[in-house]
């Protein structure tokens, strides 16, 4: 027979940021049995261990205390003498505040299941309840189902979706909005320079436009929890729920505002791509290793190339907008020398030690699945579109994912996906899998984006001056390279130059490493990086010598390095001149704009949105 288990989470007395947890089951049979804590929660690839914060482990059975071995990092085991309830007790402490982990202060509670709730044997797929002990005057947001009749208590079917719904309690603010007269509930914590009213509309119309795609919304009630806070902590995707971590005061001018949007939309389309479209290792988890899939470009780099899409599809974004975003990722991945060394397969398949445990070499040996995977989304969704006449693309692929194997809550093996590619394309794409997804081939979106009447434009940004109010606004850019050390830099103790990375294809590959403090530039103190660029720029060639002196260690070095050609790091997409018929109306069905109006509206401003 199987049990019944019923969690009581209890915070009452929150300042001391402990959860008491308790397990209540009934009927666990006669014999051995196991209690395990997931080492990782899904979305977020990378072993965290969160039973180091469990302590003050107990269990009681009928005849009294029962014996616990711990067997393992995550892994206790037990033995029963008769088929008996248990009541097992123990204590989490929390006070991580990030959208994967679990934090309990004075102000609120957010926790991810992955972090509390232990799990007996495999008893994954029977139903969970969980009862909430808070201060009286708190609030739950949260995308389980309330156990009507019982006030704060939630029930899950089973495991999986009981680690899938974080809890956000205390006194956020709370904005809610219908879609398919399903309810929708934005949850936010912390306050800024919020405008929740617009975040209401605006998320409104993300909503609306990603169910345009798939046709209806998989969910009875959706919940968005927002944190606002001093630093920007990402987002978690789940079932029928998101976590946001948003700096406080993003939500003006629209350039910060519209990185916000690009969040929401991105979590958002996650509960297509991923939580349901995914391959057969993304779920169910095995939550005590790493699991392991060659093909996050498409779960994550989609789900980003997606959300760009539909702030242009919702009216959102302007085709400027749209543009200057795409021009801003292709910049990025055209800058990391370590796109020739990593394939987006490899990418995914080792993010578990590279893209979540960064260094300052990965520029030059890593490739984010996020990034290339976006811009190989758009290269793919061109071609789908060009070589089918527009009848279909991008879109199609996923809805037959969605259809095949989402829908029926399965996973699917990883050959799948090129093989749907070629089956709507009614074409061969084992080229473009071979070079741009299983290789390092620089990725064909000058030839996409011509299919389409657009043009790359690469440029090299001029330093920043300071001092120029006339231009604050204009980033400005030349068509001849500046002078470059081959560095990135910061500011670290309010006064120190250091050096963050450097490019194994810059001049100071071999001469400088990261760490490294610059103090003066051939004999003279610079003071901040902009003043390092400048005087490169300003007073020196490609192809002078100077001399950098820096602290290495603590130890005066006096470094010689010859000034090479910086490379282009200003990317601008406009439209070509004289487009023909073919190349309008992909760039028409694509961004869902005529070609002409966009023309007509090119020279307004795109600093505003479009609303
Ligand atoms: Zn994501």
């Amino acid at each position: 027979m199987q049990p019944t288990c019923h969690f009581t989470v209890s915070f009452v007395d929150p300042g001391n940021h402990v959860y008491d947890m308790t397990l209540d089951v009934t009927s666990l049979a006669k014999g051995q049995h196991e209690l395990t804590l997931p080492v990782w929660t899904p979305g977020t690839y990378k072993i965290k261990d969160f039973s180091r914060h469990l302590f003050d482990l107990s269990i009681e059975g009928s005849r009294g205390p029962v014996e616990i071995t711990h067997a393992g990092k995550n892994l206790w085991l037990f033995e029963t003498l008769d088929d008996e309830p248990l009541h097992i007790h123990y204590r989490i402490y929390a006070f991580e505040f990030g959208v994967s982990t679990s934090h309990l202060d004075q102000t609120h509670a957010y926790f991810n299941g992955a972090q509390l709730f232990l799990l007996i044997d495999d008893y994954k797929d029977i139903p969970y309840i969980v009862t909430l002990q808070k201060p009286a005057d708190w609030i739950t947001s949260t995308g389980l189902d309330p156990d009507h009749g019982h006030p704060n208590q939630y029930k899950a079917p089973n495991y999986d979706i009981l680690i899938d719904s974080p809890f956000e309690v205390g006194k956020q603010s709370i904005v809610s909005f219908a879609v398919d007269e399903k309810p929708h509930q934005v949850a936010v914590y912390g306050h800024g320079n919020e405008d929740l009213p617009r975040l209401r509309g605006d998320l409104e119309k993300i909503v609306r436009t990603q169910r345009q795609i798939f046709g209806s919304l998989p969910y009875d009630h959706y919940t968005f929890i927002v944190h606002l806070s001093d630093k920007s902590t990402g987002g978690l995707e789940h079932l029928n729920s998101t976590t946001c971590g948003v700096e406080r005061f993003m939500f003006r001018p629209w350039k910060n505002y519209k990185r916000v949007l690009e969040l929401f939309a991105h979590e958002f389309f996650h509960l297509w791509n991923v939580k349901r479209i995914h391959p057969d290792m993304l779920g169910p988890f095995d939550y005590n290793r790493e699991v392991y899939t060659h093909l996050l470009w498409a779960m994550e780099g989609f789900t980003n190339y997606y959300a760009s899409l539909t702030l242009k599809r919702s009216g959102l974004y302007s085709v400027s907008d749209y543009l200057s975003a795409l021009g801003k990722k292709l910049q990025d991945y055209e800058r990391r020398p370590g796109r020739f060394v990593q394939s987006l397969a490899e990418s995914s398949f080792d993010t578990w030690i590279k893209l979540y445990q960064p260094d300052e070499d990965s520029i030059n040996r890593t490739i984010s699945y996020y990034l290339k995977g976006d811009l190989v989304g758009t290269c793919l969704d061109l071609e789908i579109r060009r070589r089918t006449g527009n009848q279909f693309s991008l879109d199609t692929v996923l809805q037959r994912l969605y259809d095949r194997y989402g829908q029926k809550g399965i996973g699917f093996p990883e050959s799948v996906y090129q093989d749907t590619v070629e089956e709507v394309s009614n074409s061969s794409f084992q080229d473009f899998f071979e070079k741009y997804i299983y290789g390092t081939e620089p990725i064909p979106v000058d030839e996409a984006l011509l299919a389409a009447g657009l043009r790359i434009d690469r440029q090299y940004a001029k330093p920043k001056e300071d001092d120029d109010f006339e231009n604050a606004n204009s980033s400005q850019t030349s068509s001849i390279p500046y002078p470059w050390l081959g560095i990135d830099t910061k500011m670290a103790d309010g006064h120190k130059i250091v050096i963050t990375q450097c490019y194994v294809n810059g001049p100071g590959a071999s001469l400088l490493n990261a760490g490294d403090q610059i103090i003066a530039l051939n004999g003279y103190q610079v003071q901040k990086p902009e003043d390092l660029a400048k005087r490169l720029e300003y007073d020196h060639q490609i192809g002078d010598t100077v001399t950098l002196d820096l602290f290495r260690q603590g130890h005066l070095q006096s470094i010689s390095i010859v000034l090479a050609p910086k490379p282009f790091d200003k990317v601008k997409i406009v439209a070509v001149d004289n487009p023909d018929t073919e190349q309008r109306t992909l760039f028409e069905n694509w961004l869902m704009t005529p070609w002409n109006a966009w023309q007509n509206s090119h020279e307004q401003s795109s600093s505003s949105p479009a609303e």
